[in-house]
């Protein structure tokens, strides 16, 4: 479907829909980086039922982007084609049993974080910094090292693309590092976690070192999509067996001697090497440019390729990772 034909069909998708809808709204405000083109619709549905009529309403007549917070998104210039679901008014979060918490998907997950800490419930410590939602950090198994939102799962529920409403167990949903397998085209709606009960001191103390570590080691003055690239792994070879090794991204892109190098408005933060930071009007060309600047040099000089972390979507010349979203 070209442009024009795509607009129009989105357009007669929405005639008669009561629920807030918003065409060609930009997308920068929506991400933690500020930039980004406009999404062909973006929608804001109130209710999990809502998810799963819009989901039936769209059919896979367009494609549909699931947002979070956009704190893991490089949105190119040329916008989103499609819908794009903003699940912001999914946020409610209960407690359902001893150490079990329900959060709908929109809910923050650094608040979910201080919620469960006022339960008494330990586990979700780690999910104070990373400033996501819970479906964003199911999606993208956010984490720090050696704790990950899966470990702490105990189901989920999705809307799946013909709009069908369905609750999973965490071990029916294979998880690796930064990444989660799920049912293809479907959208997480709600989880329950299963945590563990602890004094409220210990686990304040905890989520406060955490807070404090990332003061000095992150630019969290500045727009950034927080870690560029996953850290890679090596299977090296060791006498007669062979063992995986590991690499900080942040270290190998600082060895290149890239931290500070700067295109256009983003720069590779001279604080972190795995961060990119937006200094004011940068665009997701500057942005792309450093990362494949940063994937080239690290290939070239250390042998090791850099994947990136973040979800890149959106029409882009420059974009040869997805090319659409
Ligand atoms: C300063 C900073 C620090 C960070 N620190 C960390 C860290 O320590 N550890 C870490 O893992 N990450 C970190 N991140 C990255 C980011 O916060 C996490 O990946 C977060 O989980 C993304 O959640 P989100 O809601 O913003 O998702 P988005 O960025 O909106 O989306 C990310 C992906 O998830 C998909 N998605 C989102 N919601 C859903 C849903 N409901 N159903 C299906 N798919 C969905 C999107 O379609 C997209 O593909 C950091 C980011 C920043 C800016």
């Amino acid at each position: 479907m070209v442009g024009q034909e795509m607009q129009e069909k989105i357009i007669s998708l929405f005639e008669g829909y009561e629920g807030d809808v918003k065409f060609n709204e930009p997308m920068a405000p929506y991400t933690s980086l500020k930039i980004g083109g406009p999404a062909e619709a973006m929608v804001f549905p109130e209710s999990i039922e809502a998810v799963a009529a819009l989901v039936k309403r769209i059919a896979g007549g367009v494609p549909i982007f699931v947002l979070g917070a956009g704190s893991n998104l490089l949105v190119q210039e040329g916008g989103v084609e499609g819908v794009v679901i903003h699940l912001g008014n999914l946020s409610q979060g209960i407690l359902t049993g001893e150490s079990t918490f329900y959060a709908e998907a929109g809910l923050s997950f650094p608040r979910l974080s201080t919620v469960v800490e006022k339960q008494g419930l330990s586990g979700l410590e780690f999910a104070t910094g990373i400033p996501g939602t819970v479906g964003g950090a199911i999606a993208m198994n956010a984490g720090i090292p050696k704790e990950e939102t899966a470990s702490v799962l105990k189901e989920i529920t999705l809307v799946g693309p013909g709009g069908e409403i369905a609750t999973l167990p965490r071990e029916a949903i294979f998880f690796s590092y930064r990444t989660a397998i799920l049912p293809q085209g479907s959208i997480i709606v709600s989880a329950e976690f299963r945590l563990q009960k602890a004094p409220v001191r210990e686990i304040r103390e905890k989520r406060f070192d955490l807070l404090k570590r990332r003061r000095e080691t992150q630019p969290l003055s500045y727009p950034s999509a927080g870690s560029i690239f996953k850290n890679p792994f090596s299977a090296l070879h060791q006498g007669e067996g062979r063992v995986r090794v590991g690499f900080s991204a942040g270290a190998l892109i600082t060895e290149v001697g890239l931290k500070g190098h700067q295109i256009g408005g983003a720069q590779i933060s001279e604080r972190h090497g795995n961060f990119i930071i937006n200094l004011g009007g940068a665009t997701a060309a500057d942005v792309m440019g450093l990362i494949q600047l940063a994937q080239k040099r690290v290939l070239l000089e250390k042998g090791i390729s850099l994947e990136p972390e973040i979800k890149i979507i959106g029409r882009g010349e420059n974009n040869p990772l997805h090319p659409t979203c």
